[in-house]
């Protein structure tokens, strides 16, 4: 009885031209499918281009948002963009904490819900992405890991915690083909639903991300604690985009 999500995550992949045929095809789709009616959809794309998208998803059925969001409201923070930029260009969604911008970027858990709060501050829906990598998993961490990279997160309280998405996307499982089983995947869901009733949030979602296919995006939804999906490479392709959405 959670309404599901299926965000697209763009990274760092786009162009004026490629954007517009890419949105133009989803939006025309999406309008058309009887989806809507049961999956709420979005795509995260880089901020240059979050113009485009409002001016191409106004008023439709699909929402847009940015990969990353600075901590501060404004300020001498070069290369920083704020939440209060990003609500300007109508975003509904901004992912914090994606494993690349805690890999590539240091970001500590710490940062990650410093940027949730600052999101909603601005009256965005944070998704809060956690996941452990291969190394972890191997040492049997998972589930410690996960923990971790929430804690922070939920001591924001109840009320902050209410008003975000969880997405949960194994290191070792974005970009590489390699998904997560469905039974992989929901015991770690199950695990982060148990966090959330922890704070009395059991209503959050808790989006699954890495390697979601149009091919595995319906037995991965299907699992009890699944509430939609975070897609990086198949959300370039309007086709396989949309095939996993009418999963949704
Ligand atoms: P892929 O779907 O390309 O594996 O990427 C997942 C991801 O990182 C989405 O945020």
């Amino acid at each position: 009885n959670i309404r599901r999500l299926v965000l697209g995550n763009w990274k760092m992949h786009g162009a004026l031209a490629t954007n517009g045929q890419l949105l133009s095809a989803i939006r025309s789709a999406w309008n058309q499918s009887s989806g809507a009616a049961a999956c709420d959809v979005g795509v995260c794309v880089p901020f240059p281009y979050l113009a485009q998208a409002e001016s191409a998803l106004t008023d439709s059925d699909i929402a847009w948002g940015a990969q990353d969001i600075s901590v501060h409201a404004q300020g001498a923070y070069t290369g920083e963009v704020s939440g209060a930029m990003l609500a300007e260009f109508g975003c509904r969604y901004v992912l914090a904490g994606h494993s690349e911008r805690r890999s590539l970027h240091g970001e500590t858990s710490q940062l990650v819900a410093d940027k949730a709060r600052a999101a909603l501050a601005a009256g965005l829906t944070p998704v809060v992405c956690v996941g452990e990598t291969l190394a972890e998993r191997e040492a049997g961490r998972t589930l410690a890991v996960i923990d971790e990279q929430l804690k922070p997160v939920l001591a924001l309280g109840r009320e902050a915690v209410a008003a975000m998405v969880i997405a949960y996307e194994p290191v070792w499982a974005i970009g590489t083909g390699k998904t997560a089983s469905p039974e992989q995947a929901q015991e770690v869901h199950a695990a982060i639903r148990a966090a959330l009733q922890g704070v009395d949030c059991a209503g959050v979602r808790v989006l699954y991300g890495g390697s979601v296919k149009a091919a595995n995006a319906a037995e991965l939804f299907a699992m009890p604690d699944i509430d939609g999906g975070l897609i990086g490479g198949a959300s370039l392709v309007a086709e396989d985009f949309l095939r996993i959405a009418e999963a949704g």
